[in-house]
């Protein structure tokens, strides 16, 4: 056997990274683009000693869960890793891939994970959910300028079909043709990532489903946006349009915003809401939400960090409110709080609640918010995780008796350090060890984790368990459908 070789083969399972999986020869291959149940010809990209990659040439006989692609880029961009799948068997995909990362990176038993798992909350509509998009701007070889996403592992740029990728919201089309429109009327030319030239980087596009208000962001490789008085005029006529700015990314890089934003046109944020909603568990523990009257309100600037996906994004804070089981009388921390998302949804039914954000802008937007919501037992600091609650949970340690001390508020202290429940939400790569450490040491009754990541879940559960906490309940989200992420939701209680 050798690379470019052709068989057959039937697809026996899904990798972690949405390809198929099947053996031949003793061999096992990872087949971009089959689906579990496929009976493909296959043609070897890679060969290794006891695996190899290869690519669908044809398919002999599709599998029952393999549906017709949306969109006719799909094979080849980097977005959507398993449009080809029935969303129906994606939603299994996800369940068996968190199970799976808790068993052998967690070490749970399949027994254990079984006992405590709620099946995955998943999308009505599994289309059109974004409610943000980072088009990169680029020039095709005759010249035209082009708009569209990053093809698998490259940056080379493929232009949607109509610019409509139909993850995101329709007006993105017509906002995409008219800064197109634009540039090629008044010469602005875009940024070439190789030659350093050039000005229109990426069009950032962000809407509020709630309000349906409306954002466009140019990120510029430069100080001013020539003639923006006409790309104002094109799209201030927008239904919804409610900010337009520029963002000023000077610097050779691959992240996308620069530091500086000035607005050009109206707001320099977008409002949106989440709303609360009530958890409900059938007789066979199929969870169902429904939607209260209670909103939270949040700013959102171009720069801020905000979940791309609304409508599954109140049913994950619902969940993690409903895991952390509030009465009134708690003090939470909520660490990784981003722009406060889930601490305001926590203050409104704890006695006081306390964010951690890294990013200093962030936690300008929490405070805000929370101002903007009216809630006043929502505190905000500035820091990493680990280091805010560590030293907190040093000093006030060291200092052994509180009375003695000239604290602001002693039973402010006590309470911060006494939490009764610890929300975490970090990074694709988990928790820091002194974050789980400290979180150990402060011994809350509960904690929360909200998880982007399942394999650095599993591996911060254990740690979590072997420090004195159980699983109680896992259930995994569906926030990014078409694609192999999957957020998950936990409660561990405190063993005594
Ligand atoms: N809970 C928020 C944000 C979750 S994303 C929400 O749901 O909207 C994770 C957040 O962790 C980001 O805002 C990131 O800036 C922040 N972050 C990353 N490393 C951190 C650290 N060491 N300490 C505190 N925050 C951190």
């Amino acid at each position: 056997m050798q690379k470019n070789d052709i068989f057959q083969v039937e697809i026996m399972d899904i990798g972690v990274d949405g390809e198929g999986i099947g053996k031949y020869e003793g061999i096992t291959f990872f087949i971009k683009d089959a689906v579990v149940g496929d009976l493909v010809e296959a043609k070897i990209t890679k060969l290794k000693k006891n695996y190899g990659y290869a690519r669908v040439e044809k398919i002999i006989k599709p599998s029952s869960d393999r549906v017709e692609l949306k969109c006719s880029i799909a094979k080849r961009c980097g977005g959507c890793q398993i449009q080809q799948v029935s969303y129906q068997r994606q939603l299994k995909f996800k369940e068996d891939k968190v199970k799976n990362n808790l068993i052998r990176i967690g070490k749970f038993t399949k027994e254990e994970i079984e006992s405590v798992f709620e099946p995955i909350v998943g999308m009505d509509d599994p289309f059109r959910y974004r409610n943000k998009a980072q088009y990169p701007v680029g020039m095709d070889k005759e010249g035209n300028i082009v708009t569209g996403f990053y093809a698998q592992r490259s940056h080379d740029i493929i232009s949607i079909e109509n610019n409509d990728c139909k993850l995101g919201i329709t007006e993105n089309a017509k906002i995409l043709d008219l800064v197109k429109e634009y540039m090629q009327e008044n010469s602005i030319k875009p940024y070439n990532e190789n030659t350093k030239k050039g000005l229109v980087r990426h069009i950032l596009i962000r809407k509020g489903f709630d309000t349906n208000q409306i954002m466009v962001c140019l990120i510029i490789n430069g100080d001013i946006l020539p003639k923006q008085e006409k790309l104002i005029e094109k799209l201030k006529g927008i239904q919804g349009m409610t900010s337009i700015s520029i963002n000023k990314n000077k610097e050779n890089t691959n992240v996308i915003l620069g530091k500086e934003t000035v607005v050009i046109w109206g707001e320099s944020y977008i409002k949106d809401f989440i709303t609360l909603n009530e958890v409900n568990r059938d007789k066979t523990g199929r969870i169902s939400f429904q939607r209260t009257d209670k909103k939270v309100g949040y700013q959102i600037s171009a720069q801020s960090f905000f979940q791309v996906n609304p409508q599954q994004t109140e049913k994950l804070y619902s969940l993690a409110l409903d895991y952390a089981g509030l009465k009134g009388e708690e003090s939470v921390w909520d660490l990784y709080c981003g722009i406060g998302t889930i601490s305001l949804f926590l203050a409104n039914k704890a006695k006081n609640v306390y964010g951690v954000e890294i990013v200093e802008q962030a936690i300008e937007d929490a405070k805000r918010n929370a101002k903007l919501n009216n809630i006043n037992n929502a505190k905000f600091f500035v820091g990493k995780a680990e280091d805010v609650i560590s030293q907190f949970y040093q000093k006030n340690n060291i200092d052994g008796d509180n009375t003695s001390k000239q604290s602001i508020d002693t039973s402010v202290d006590e309470e911060m350090m006494k939490p009764d429940i610890i929300v975490v939400d970090p990074p694709r790569k988990g928790c820091d060890n002194l974050c789980l450490d400290t979180i150990l040491n402060m011994a809350p009754p509960k904690i929360v984790y909200v998880s982007c990541d399942s394999a650095t879940l599993a591996r911060d559960l254990r740690y979590l368990c072997e420090g004195g906490y159980e699983l109680k309940k896992v259930c995994p989200v569906d926030q990014f459908a078409q694609t192999t992420h999957v957020e998950t939701v936990v409660l561990l209680t405190r063993v005594n």
